[in-house]
């Protein structure tokens, strides 16, 4: 085996004990990995030499570049294992079918900013509402806007809205998530008209016969843009989370923190609470602090049991 420079790639998926790298003129190579690397997953920046080996790998992936996000899952042997990496955007997918649940809206919201990454809200099957209903998101749209978080309304059945995500899905890495049956599976699909992406490639790389993995892999839109996608990158879990980074998710609450009378303040019946003093002036939308306690409250109580998903 002969080793060649050292050159740049980026992880598109990994299989077992191999990945396929993108290198920099755009052409993927299948790759060994030194047994010093403990993970590398969809995503990863990584350092690679060129091989002339029999084995079917036309190179060894040397070292992994740190990491600038990482999307996790539980993982019972590890407590948490990554799956993706360098994820710049998150498009949280909602929809009024099957709810639309601000609550879990927010509960993303969390673990989008603890991951380091840009959360967009996307309101999917806009054309199922009526005017009244979308007056009311558009409300509570607005205060999402006025602390930070853009909210798109979208169809992917009458494409409205459409290119919209197109264009904010440009130059960067993002992943799709949302609750089951919003309508992840119909956009990705939309934005990745040439894959199997929603499908799950089929591989033999385990010797144990063909199977449908569910790794994650980073394709190019045609639109432009990264999107890394699988099931499980679908999916998030906050359970790890620590009361404290639960209430950085809020980022509108520290501003008001300082006004609270007493340090240790739980912002639930606390007199001189600054927090809800602040609901009470139409500055924090009710709805916010009611979801924090309860997403306070459900990591509480699935603590133990680390295998919570939603
Ligand atoms: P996933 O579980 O999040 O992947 O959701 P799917 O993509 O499987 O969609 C769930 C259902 O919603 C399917 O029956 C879709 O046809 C439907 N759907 C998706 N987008 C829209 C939309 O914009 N409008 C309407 N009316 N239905 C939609």
């Amino acid at each position: 085996c002969v080793l060649g420079p050292a050159l740049n790639g980026v992880v598109i998926s990994r299989y077992g004990q191999q990945a396929d790298i993108e290198n920099e003129q755009g052409e993927l190579v299948r790759c060994d990995m030194r047994r010093t690397i403990n993970s590398i997953v969809a995503g990863d920046k990584v350092i690679w030499h060129e091989v002339q080996s029999d084995g079917g790998a036309q190179g060894v992936i040397e070292a992994v570049q740190e990491r600038d996000s990482v999307l996790t899952r539980p993982d019972f042997y590890d407590g948490v294992k990554p799956v993706a990496a360098n994820i710049e955007q998150v498009v949280i997918l909602s929809s009024i079918l099957p709810e639309l649940s601000w609550q879990i809206i927010d509960r993303y919201l969390v673990a989008v900013e603890q991951m380091g990454a840009t959360p967009v809200i996307v309101i999917n099957k806009i054309d199922l509402l009526d005017a009244q209903q979308q007056t009311q998101i558009q409300t509570i749209a607005n205060y999402y806007q006025s602390i930070g978080y853009p909210v798109y309304l979208l169809s992917v059945k009458t494409q409205q809205g459409f290119d919209t995500i197109a264009d904010i899905l440009q130059d960067k890495v993002s992943i799709v998530v949302g609750q089951s049956g919003v309508g992840k599976s119909s956009l990705v699909n939309k934005l990745l008209p040439d894959t199997n992406a929603t499908t799950g490639d089929v591989s033999d790389v385990s010797g144990l016969g063909m199977h449908t993995t569910t790794v994650a892999k980073l394709y190019h839109l045609p639109t432009g843009g990264d999107l890394i996608d699988s099931p499980g990158v679908r999916e998030f879990a906050l359970w790890h989370l620590s009361a404290e980074e639960i209430f950085d998710g809020f980022i509108e609450f520290a501003q008001y923190r300082a006004q609270c009378k007493f340090r240790d303040c739980k912002h639930l019946d606390d007199p001189k609470c600054g927090l809800k003093a602040a609901v009470e002036q139409g500055l924090i939308l009710p709805s916010r602090l009611e979801n924090y306690h309860k997403i306070l409250l459900s990591i509480a109580e699935n603590k133990p049991a680390h295998s919570k998903h939603y």
